[in-house]
């Protein structure tokens, strides 16, 4: 029998392993993550705004290793033996016939390690119930979000809305060290997302960066000085540093270069943000849509690789994308429609429901959606 090993159970790790579901008992799977669950990161800035409760996200990976046949061992990879295919770290290392590499990414310090040990960031669950604590905590004056693109923006805007609602006059502050926020966006979704910040009342500082960390005080690069100030960091992801041990180059956020099968050396292959698939001469962007077919592709292709058959290319369906603002005012481009207002809320929401893993985890996200302020303890 041949054996693979998947490192990462996020959306990547989990489809490329309901995939490999399919060949039980010609295949071993065993599938490596530190965390108990898989975690759905869509709805994370839900969590920090009070939204929608932590427990709606996380689907217990020994659940899915039941369900989808594969063993799960909760650890943590930080070895990789390519050649060998063999991975290890503080348990007994296994090797495989393959490997999948799906680990994801997180947010990047740029190498800022008092940036790291002060800021909270928006990485899992946890994290997003860390924000919405504090936010409760009424010890602090501002909540600075660093970072102006989509999930900056969203943060923003959801824990705008939660003090709103508290009649609460704390500030949000969004800052953004390019000259306007959304870079890259069409110039009419940048200007819509503008307005609606605005509309928020939240406070947009483009053009400006942190420079200092004081006592519970942030000061940008004006010197603006922001007293009892929670910094909330959204400036940018890249890929885990198991990656950086493995030989050869990286492309954006260092990801890992692969092949059009997802490939990147012998039986090993990359799904998901970890992988630097190039599509229309860059790396393709990051989200779930993208992550997910990956996952089966590269799953597919290494056991067509194993069984010494050509592997198919991954073509990517690019649906679009929507800017979620948490006052109903999204906005976005669909199928290559251009959406905003409340129908790109609603079709956002549809579409997180629909790819959210289990029953149980939809019926409670859509719970919580209809019912605002029922997921706060
Ligand atoms: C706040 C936020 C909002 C987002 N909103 C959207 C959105 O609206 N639409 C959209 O399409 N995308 C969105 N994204 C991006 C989307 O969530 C990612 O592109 C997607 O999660 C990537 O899937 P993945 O499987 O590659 O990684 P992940 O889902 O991150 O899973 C990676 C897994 O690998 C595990 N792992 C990491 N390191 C190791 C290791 N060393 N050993 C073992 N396991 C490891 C992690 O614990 C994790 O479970 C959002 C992301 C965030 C953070």
């Amino acid at each position: 029998m041949k054996r693979i090993l998947i490192v990462g159970g996020g959306f990547a790790g989990l489809s490329a392993a309901r995939r490999l579901g399919r060949l039980r008992g010609r295949v071993e799977v065993v599938l490596f993550d530190p965390r108990p669950a898989s975690e759905f990161l869509p709805l994370l800035p839900d969590v920090a705004g009070g939204r929608i409760g932590g427990e709606r996200l996380r689907y217990s990976l020994q659940a899915a290793a039941r369900r989808f046949g594969f063993r799960f061992v909760q650890a943590e990879v930080s070895k990789i033996d390519l050649a060998n295919r063999r991975v290890g770290g503080g348990f007994d290392e296994e090797a495989g016939d393959g490997l999948l590499i799906a680990c994801g990414s997180h947010t990047d310090f740029y190498g800022n390690r008092e940036l790291a040990a002060r800021a909270l960031t928006l990485d899992c669950v946890a994290d997003g119930e860390r924000i919405a604590a504090a936010v409760r905590d009424g010890g602090w004056q501002t909540f600075l979000v660093c970072g102006g693109g989509y999930t900056g923006i969203e943060i923003a805007t959801h824990l705008k809305n939660r003090l709103r609602h508290a009649q609460d006059r704390r500030q949000v502050v969004l800052v953004e060290r390019e000259e306007r926020v959304l870079k890259g966006l069409p110039e009419s979704l940048r200007r819509y997302a503008e307005d609606n910040l605005q509309r928020c009342g939240i406070e947009v500082r483009c053009g400006r960066t942190v420079e200092e960390l004081a006592e519970e005080a942030v000061v940008l690069d004006n010197g603006e000085r922001l007293p009892k100030t929670l910094l909330i960091w959204s400036a940018g992801v890249r890929t885990p540093q198991l990656l950086d041990g493995l030989p050869g180059e990286r492309v954006g956020q260092s990801r890992l270069p692969v092949d059009q099968n997802l490939r990147f050396a012998p039986g090993c292959f990359a799904a998901g943000d970890a992988a630097g698939f190039q599509w229309q001469g860059r790396p393709l962007r990051m989200g779930i849509q993208f992550s997910l077919k990956q996952g089966a592709r590269a799953a597919d292709n290494l056991w067509r690789e194993l069984n010494h058959r050509e592997g198919r290319a991954f073509r990517p369906f690019d649906p679009g994308y929507i800017v979620p603002m948490a006052n109903n005012r999204s906005c976005g481009r669909v199928l290559g429609v251009r959406m905003r207002g409340r129908p790109a809320t609603l079709l956002h929401y549809f579409m997180c429901v629909y790819r959210t893993w289990g029953l149980r985890n939809r019926l409670g996200a859509i719970r919580d959606l209809l019912l605002p302020g029922r997921s706060e303890p």
